[in-house]
């Protein structure tokens, strides 16, 4: 079956603030005022209900953060969605990860998170804990890893090998 495949920015803004996120220099949504995010929403409608797009990517800035997330993912329930998250925060309801692909965002261990993604310690396991979430309940889990000159050389991290 052919696929076509669309990726959707929901929002540019983060509660994270990488080294390298290149969302920063951007301010496409932030303030934008509720007219523009209306309109956004209908063309996602129109998209949802287009029988030629297959595949959904669901990215940010950080798309938790997007205040719709749930109503979007409901009206591309036909498609199938991968979800792009730094794992700070997580979709509690299992019904509506149960058929989501989703990607989180890990680099290492704390020492390179911490670098790269100027994190806590709390954060860290907050993130370990949601990618152990999605691993229960989600229909699939990967981790997505920036390379850089400090972690290029650390063994991987991968602490899931054990669940
Ligand atoms: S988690 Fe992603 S969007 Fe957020 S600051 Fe980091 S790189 Fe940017």
């Amino acid at each position: 079956m052919k696929t076509n495949s669309i990726l959707i920015e929901l929002t540019n803004r983060c509660n994270l603030n990488c080294l390298y996120c290149f969302e920063k220099k951007r301010d496409l949504y932030r303030d934008i005022g509720q007219n523009f995010h209306q309109s956004r929403e209908q063309t996602l409608k129109v998209l949802s209900e287009n029988q030629e797009i297959t595949n959904v990517t669901l990215s940010g800035g950080e798309p938790l953060l997007y205040e719709n997330l749930e109503k979007i993912i409901e009206w591309f329930s036909e498609k199938q969605i991968t979800l792009l998250t730094n794992g700070i925060k997580r979709i509690e309801n299992k019904e509506v990860i149960r058929d989501l692909d989703i990607v989180v965002s890990l680099d290492g261990d704390y020492d390179v998170m911490s670098r790269h993604r100027g994190i806590s310690e709390s954060q860290f396991l907050r993130i370990n804990k949601t990618i152990e979430w999605y691993i229960k309940y989600a229909k699939s889990v990967s981790v997505n890893t920036v390379v850089t000159p400090y972690n290029i050389n650390k063994k991987e991290y991968y602490p899931y090998e054990k669940l």
